[in-house]
């Protein structure tokens, strides 16, 4: 069966792809030819990853599911959030993103945050949902060149090393995406004949 994956992103693609096993074929929004910006104008993960989702299935008639994960900081009201890839503005700029989180942090004892990721799926015309997160805490300072987005600046509880100091695998197999997407992986996997 095919199902959309509402992304180009070809690590996320190759992810999802290696965890299921037998009929089900996962194609990017390229290859069916999508070439839009899906609209994203939600103010929760859930809201954006269902609209992605809803998208897909109401403009090209695909069963599909959709993500989206946000860095939610206890002491900033759970901002980034939502807002985590513009949170420095529309440039998508990583760097910028960290250097105003950690002036925002300046001063603050209480570090705790999380990353959480929502996958929307859309089979027929049933919705589900999948999360998965990660706690842990906002460093001082950027810690480690490996990853993207908001890594050096976490630190996953239980580890004495930013995201950005793990390798990949590692990272993977506690990270908010993969938790969600083993979830979802497993559920398609178990719909199958
Ligand atoms: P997306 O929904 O996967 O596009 O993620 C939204 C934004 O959250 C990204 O642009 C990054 O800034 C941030 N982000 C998502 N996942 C991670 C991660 O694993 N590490 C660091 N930052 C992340």
């Amino acid at each position: 069966m095919k199902i959309v994956f509402a992304t180009n992103n070809t690590h996320k693609l190759e992810e999802i792809r290696r965890m299921l096993r037998g009929s089900h074929q996962i194609v990017s929004l390229a290859e069916i030819g999508c070439h839009e910006d899906i609209p994203e104008e939600q103010d929760t993960l859930e809201g954006n990853a269902l609209q992605k989702a809803r998208y897909i299935k109401q403009h090209y008639g695909y069963d599909c599911f959709a993500d989206d994960t946000g860095l939610e900081i206890d002491a900033l009201g759970g901002r980034p959030g939502v807002y985590s890839a513009r949170y420095a503005g529309e440039a998508k700029d990583s760097e910028a993103n960290m250097r105003k989180v950690l002036a925002e942090m300046q001063g603050h004892s209480d570090r705790r945050a999380r990353f959480r990721t929502v996958i929307a799926l859309i089979l027929g015309n049933e919705e589900h949902l999948f999360e998965g997160k990660v706690e842990g805490e906002i460093l001082t300072a950027r810690q480690g060149s490996a990853g993207f987005g908001y890594d050096p600046v976490f630190r996953p509880d239980g580890y004495d090393r930013s995201f950005a100091e793990m390798d990949p695998d590692t990272k993977n197999s506690i990270s908010h995406r993969g938790e969600a997407t083993r979830k979802l992986a497993a559920f398609l996997n178990a719909t199958e004949q």
